[in-house]
């Protein structure tokens, strides 16, 4: 469309903005006042009116190497003009094999087996599903109950709901996976509330993980499900050891324990993964986001040779896993996925977050003490702004604050609920730290 088009569109006639169902979005208020960008480039988006906004969020946590990365593009645009497509089953072509191999290579030790999705909530599923199976195959299939925890995030598909913990996701829509039980959320603002890095109480809610297979008996549970650190719900931390307890009471009763990293991975946190940055290796990893920049849609699941491996009997001619999809290894996200790579070790980004960490934490604590600020959480390149909740309702100071940056100051945060989330390009310098924090600041001071 023509940017005439485009400014059309921002100055909403209904009949041109209503044949798209826009997804987790309030449709009809957004239609009234839309929020449309037009083009972007390192850490800079531009609004189809005209105004420079900056990245807050790396887009929705994905746009890790900055937007338009010309060794990025180029590779997309390359691999068009020369395979297009190519089937996935029982067919390939070299591009996934040499991306997993690069792959396996930054994944902790033993999680050196790839397996290629489109989205978040397809390596999710995938990874459940990966997890029924092995134990099936190991002659364990009564292993089926799956465990998640409140407030988590797994993406939008039937398993990711079920074992996600955000209400909203799952009140709609009926019964979901049967045999699902959840963990304690370890988010405590009480007792934690302006922690810097990692809250130091609440290890202890990992044992309810122990209360949980006395429950059920462990012979029934196939895994366990957390995201290390809990982005969607509005950036929640584990306590110091947590993780290291759950991935113990895993190990003792046969479970498998997965960790979500569609947004930790690829940097976020100061590792290839968060699994790297605190010392817990899961069985498997589930990814997206990142892997492609966000320019290409894919994801991957990273799982143990353990796990694969126990795929790998029975008659050579078999299929060992039924699933799989038409666009597992696509061309094109795996040529993006491939010099994403190059970017993130060409410029040193997986180690952005250690290098910038202390500084983004100073900034994002500056936040103390401005009104109706309840807590600042932050580790790595995430952060974190709880505001206090207007007695109207749950969410309507949180969006104003939203809809502020972006229209009044040019900055592009996310809100869940009266949460602002940050989670910027890897790319950015201590100038831009300071420019998110003052204009989120001033935003805040101004949104009563
Ligand atoms: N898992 C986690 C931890 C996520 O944060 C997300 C998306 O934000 C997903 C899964 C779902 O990813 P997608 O939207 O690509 O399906």
């Amino acid at each position: 469309p023509s940017a005439h088009d485009l400014q059309a569109l921002a100055t909403a006639t209904p009949e041109r903005t209503d044949a798209f169902w826009m997804p987790f979005t309030a449709n009809r208020q957004f239609k009234k006042s839309p929020r449309l960008l037009a083009s972007a480039e390192g850490m800079y988006y531009r609004s189809v009116d005209g105004r420079e906004v900056l990245d807050g969020t790396a887009g929705l946590w994905c746009v890790n190497a900055g937007h338009g990365h010309p060794h990025i593009v180029g590779a997309i645009q390359k691999q068009a003009a020369t395979l297009d497509y190519a089937p996935a089953f029982q067919m390939g072509h070299p591009l996934p094999f040499i991306l997993a191999e690069r792959l396996a290579a930054i994944a902790p030790d033993p999680l050196k087996h790839v397996f290629f999705t489109n989205s978040g909530s397809e390596s999710v599923d995938t990874a459940l599903k990966i997890a029924l199976a092995y134990h099936r195959v190991r002659g364990e299939g009564q292993r089926t109950r799956l465990i998640g925890r409140e407030k988590g995030y797994h993406g939008v598909g039937f398993g990711g709901i079920s074992v996600g913990g955000m209400v909203n996701n799952r009140k709609f829509f009926g019964s979901m996976l049967p045999g699902v039980d959840h963990l304690p959320h370890t988010l405590d603002i009480k007792r934690n509330g302006f922690s810097r890095g990692l809250p130091a109480r609440g290890a202890e809610l990992a044992e309810d993980l122990e209360r949980i297979v006395a429950l059920h008996d462990a012979s029934t549970i196939a895994a366990v499900i957390i995201e290390p650190i809990s982005g969607s719900a509005g950036v929640v931390l584990p306590p110091e050891g947590y993780l290291k307890r759950i991935r113990e009471i895993c190990d003792k009763h046969g479970i498998l324990l997965i960790f979500d990293e569609v947004i930790t991975g690829f940097g976020r946190v100061g590792k290839a993964f968060a699994a790297q940055r605190f010392g817990v290796v899961p069985d498997m990893i589930t990814t997206a986001k990142g892997l492609t920049n966000g320019a290409v849609p894919m994801g991957a699941v990273f799982t143990s040779k353990g796990i694969h491996d126990a795929f790998m009997h029975g008659p050579e001619g078999a299929i060992e896993l039924f699933h799989g999809y038409t666009y597992s290894g696509h061309p094109l996200a795996c040529a993006a996925a491939l010099a994403t790579l190059d970017v993130y070790e060409s410029e040193g980004l997986f180690e952005k977050s250690i290098e910038l960490g202390p500084y983004w934490e100073d900034a994002i604590h500056s936040l103390k003490g401005l009104p109706n600020v309840i807590d600042v959480r932050n580790y790595g390149l995430v952060g974190a702004v709880e505001l206090a909740a207007r007695p109207e309702g749950v969410g309507q100071r949180g969006y104003e604050v939203f809809n502020r940056c972006y229209f009044e100051q040019n900055l592009m945060v996310r809100c869940t609920g009266d949460v602002i989330a940050l989670s910027p390009p890897l790319i950015l310098n201590k100038e831009h730290i300071d420019r998110i924090f003052d204009r989120l600041a001033a935003t805040i001071r101004a949104t009563a």
